[in-house]
């Protein structure tokens, strides 16, 4: 970025705050859910600037820290076969199962690969078919449909030494469990232009509809970000709730047809665990019995996993229902650091103790 480029990018910001402060006429709150506006919020220092009427939460969002101990557990203990090899992207390395992390199952000789995409995946199975090879399946619509997009590779190629330990969600299922426990206030939601960008603005609108809050799908830079909070405050003051799409340079309110058609082709949709939830109904998505010889519980159904142990008096649950932050854990920056997590919440590269414990002190 050139000095004039920053100068300009920070008097549109500050524009925009004007025009936030003039609109925020009362107190708002609004609910960021993609961990990513966080990130932005945060490195930016944008959250210190917002007018005191605008309150922000952070929601559901992370997709590592909304996977429970058990999802670790069980790749520990896949980890244990002598015939698998697990794939795993860096992310996960750190975060705490019930007894120990990859990170440290690796130290002690199992076979963890760290990967960078997806497709590396099937060409580690392809070079060694004589293992399984286990990819630990995270995030939310897009992700799926990656995940969705390997599975039907692999069946192409033969590839049948793959599989998925699958543990992605849908985003709305979580933004609409935030509003059904109604712990903490939300007026509408700066809703994730990720997701939007596979599935297209009008995925969002039934909430909007149902629940009557208005949205703002948004990309990540701290000027749209900002955009999504003024549209919000506008919404809000005129009384509209719909899902404003502000991220039209990659989002289009219908999507790409080619991800639904993979969602559909490979998943049905069930019950699934969010961290700090429970179990949230139709919120996650199942590998469908056609694909069962890429599904690893399927594959590894004989195996028994210990009941999980959450980490001694991490908050990560409650911060991802929004209703605590990083701040009110009594181990934030002190046990719990980036290099020492207690939590998912602080090890994952968006977990918003981290970004709290990088950005936010
Ligand atoms: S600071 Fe650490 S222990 Fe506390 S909530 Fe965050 S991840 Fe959990």
């Amino acid at each position: 970025m050139t000095e004039k480029e920053i100068v300009d990018s920070d008097e549109r910001r500050q524009a925009l705050l004007t025009e936030i402060e003039k609109a925020a006429t009362s107190p708002v709150h609004l609910m960021a859910v993609c961990s990513g506006f966080k990130v932005t919020l945060q490195k930016y220092h944008l959250i210190q600037r917002l007018p005191e009427k605008v309150h922000i939460h952070y929601g559901p969002g992370c997709p590592a820290c909304l996977a429970s101990p058990s999802f670790i557990d069980k790749l520990l203990a896949y980890s244990k076969r002598g015939n698998v090899i697990l794939a795993v992207y860096a992310d996960l390395l750190g975060i705490p199962g019930s007894v120990s992390t990859l990170e440290e199952a690796r130290t002690a000789g199992a076979d963890i690969r760290v990967i960078t995409s997806i497709w590396d995946v099937l060409l580690l199975a392809k070079k060694n078919r004589r293992k399984r090879i286990v990819f630990p399946a995270l995030g939310f619509e897009s992700a799926a449909s990656s995940t969705a997009a390997a599975i039907l590779q692999a069946k192409v190629a033969g590839i049948f030494n793959f599989q998925v330990l699958c543990n992605h969600k849908r985003m709305v299922s979580g933004m609409e469990a935030v509003l059904q426990q109604n712990e903490v206030p939300v007026d509408g939601f700066i809703s994730s232009g990720r997701v939007a960008a596979s599935m297209g603005a009008n995925y969002f609108l039934p909430l909007s509809d149902d629940y009557h809050k208005p949205q703002a799908i948004s990309g990540y830079e701290p000027e749209d970000v900002l955009e999504a909070i003024l549209h919000l405050v506008t919404q809000i003051n005129n009384h509209t709730a719909t899902a404003e799409n502000l991220f039209t340079t990659v989002a289009s309110a219908e999507g790409n047809s080619k991800s639904y058609d993979l969602l559909e082709e490979v998943y049905g949709l069930g019950n699934t665990e969010w961290t700090g939830f429970g179990i949230i109904e139709n919120s996650g998505f199942k590998i469908k019995e056609t694909y069962r010889m890429f599904d690893a519980e399927k594959v590894f159904f004989d195996m028994e996993i210990p009941e999980p142990v959450s980490p001694d008096g991490c908050l990560c649950g409650a911060i991802m229902r929004g209703v605590k932050s990083s701040k009110d854990c009594p181990h934030f920056a002190k046990e719990c650091t980036p290099i020492s997590a207690k939590g998912a919440c602080m090890y994952s590269e968006e977990g918003p103790c981290r970004v709290d414990f990088l950005f936010g002190r």
